[in-house]
């Protein structure tokens, strides 16, 4: 009763939604928790609640500088002022004044790469921390759909803070990247509340068309008819500018884009404009998304798909967050997967770029920011891959407190590609279990459960094509009342014909 009281205090909820109360009991015991628990259920709460009940602080590893900044303003909004969100693009002089009145928080926002600097983690060290909380936490796992090498650092850092109780949160990890995610956290007995990522308000639809040209049509139809607000995805930018410029110059309604090459003004005024309802559909990259809290997103359109289930998951989970139905599309034709193998083998560095990289790094004898800021800019586009690589130099002991240590090129380009080789299989495998869920002719739903262990516990009036769900009850109430009136018509003129039949004959 006391927890839902002080829920109630800080936050103005009555109760807790499934999950919630248990992973803060947990945490409130000092348990190491791994917690999975569907997008928009309220994983926040699961450590805000607990931060700000403790006497110490609470540093919490955010990926993305809009998530911190969301869960800033919505906690200040709540009145609750004593946080703040430490990250790259702060202001040096304002970081410099945050960084050096920490003790003053409760909660502490974070990026994987921020707590990296020295200085910080020196300040870090001062603090008495209560609860080290790592958000988005798939991240970790070079298994997980959205690997970032900076995150496997998390677990010395947790150590070097005096290994506090530690929170590990996600909406999507298979068994497997639930394990990696403990066990690279360092964490000791970790309990593991793991929560259903079936979302029973969201119906599947897959769509096989003939071309690209084809799909392009299907969506020009499909925005004209379906309630909005919604997205179409797309797996790059071009394709989403493209898209969205051609159904605005045929006055399709409201229509935005949004991806990383944006400047962040643009980014924010287009993700504000979509929270306001002043967009109808926003044709967008991956980069769109993590932490969109907007509550009536009615369909998720994938224009192409992204390289495995975990990722697609994620990406619809931004539908129905108020709990009403919505429609998952994903539209494919049989030249995707070349595209999606395409990009998959581009996140590597060929042999010649990775002996250009040990080159760089071999003739140096100490290694700065400036250094690997340089080399980043030398492979541009790159980052992803370059990162990995820095991370293994890292884990070998090459690149260590500043300095280069001596090593052979061959051996280790050798060495590098072998384990690049079967990150790359393995990311083959969940592509082509990904595609078999697409070309699936049982249950959809079923099928999605299954591979994150799970069984369906419910049955469902609109689950997925494949179990009769149909797309005509997502379309806008004008189109439906057409629809049925349409009907109407065709039902009396052939209950006429009928009577005149009837007549006739008698
Ligand atoms: P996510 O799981 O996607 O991180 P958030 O933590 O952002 O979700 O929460 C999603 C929404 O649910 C927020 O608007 C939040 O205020 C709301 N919410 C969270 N917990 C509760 C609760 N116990 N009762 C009502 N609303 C809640």
């Amino acid at each position: 009763m006391e927890l839902e009281k002080n829920l109630k205090n800080y936050f103005g909820y009555s109760h807790f939604r499934k999950g919630q109360k248990e992973i803060v009991e947990a945490m409130l015991r000092g348990d190491d928790v791994v917690a999975m628990l569907p997008t928009g259920t309220g994983k926040s709460i699961c450590y805000q609640l607990p931060a700000l009940l403790a006497p110490g602080i609470t540093i919490i590893i955010s990926p993305l500088l809009s998530l911190m900044e969301d869960q800033v303003q919505s906690l200040r909004t709540e009145g609750i002022k004593s946080v703040v969100a430490l990250n790259s693009f702060m202001p040096k002089e304002e970081r410099q004044d945050a960084l050096t009145s920490l003790h003053q928080y409760k909660m502490i926002y974070i990026s994987p790469e921020m707590l990296q600097v020295p200085f910080v983690q020196q300040q870090l060290a001062k603090l008495k921390i209560s609860y080290f909380v790592v958000d988005e936490a798939h991240c970790i796992s070079q298994w997980g759909h959205d690997f970032r090498p900076d995150y496997l650092k998390l677990g010395t850092v947790k150590n070097a803070l005096g290994n506090p109780p530690t929170l590990a949160v996600t909406a999507t990890a298979t068994k497997e990247v639930q394990k990696d995610i403990s066990e690279s956290l360092a964490m000791s007995q970790p309990k593991f509340h793991i929560y259903s990522i079936d979302r029973p308000t969201i119906s599947y639809f897959v769509e096989k068309h003939e071309s690209v040209q084809k799909k392009i049509e299907r969506v020009e139809q499909l925005i004209q008819t379906l309630q909005g607000p919604g997205m179409i995805y797309f797996s790059s930018r071009s394709w989403a500018e493209n898209v969205a410029s051609l159904l605005k110059s045929k006055g399709l309604g409201r229509v935005a884009y949004y991806h990383g090459g944006l400047s962040t003004e643009d980014r924010l005024l287009i993700q504000q404009q979509f929270m306001n309802g002043q967009l109808d559909v926003i044709c967008c990259t991956s980069a769109f998304g993590m932490g969109i809290n907007k509550k009536n997103i009615r369909f998720v359109i994938h224009f192409h798909y992204p390289n495995d289930l975990e990722s697609y998951v994620q990406e619809i989970g931004r539908a129905a967050r108020d709990g009403q139905p919505s429609a998952a599309i994903l539209m494919y034709c049989e030249e995707d997967r070349g595209l999606n193998m395409l990009l998959l083998e581009r996140e590597q560095l060929s042999d010649e770029q990775l002996h250009e990289f040990l080159s760089y790094v071999k003739s140096h004898n100490s290694w700065t920011k400036e250094t690997e800021r340089q080399l980043l800019q030398r492979f541009n586009g790159l980052d992803l891959g370059c990162r990995a690589i820095l991370y293994q130099l890292e884990a070998r002991g090459i690149l260590k407190d500043g300095f280069v240590r001596p090593f052979s090129i061959d051996a280790l380009l050798l060495a590098i590609r072998q384990e690049q080789e079967e990150l790359q299989l393995k990311k083959k495998r969940k592509l082509d279990l990904f595609l078999r869920w697409i070309r699936t002719t049982n249950c959809r739903r079923e099928q999605m459960l299954t591979y994150f262990s799970e069984t369906v516990a419910n049955n469902f009036d609109q689950c997925c094509d494949q179990c009769g769900a149909l797309l005509d009850r997502f379309k806008k109430k004008e189109n439906v009342e057409l629809h049925l009136e349409k009907q109407e018509t065709w039902r009396r003129k052939l209950l006429d014909l009928f009577e005149q039949g009837v007549t006739n004959n008698e």
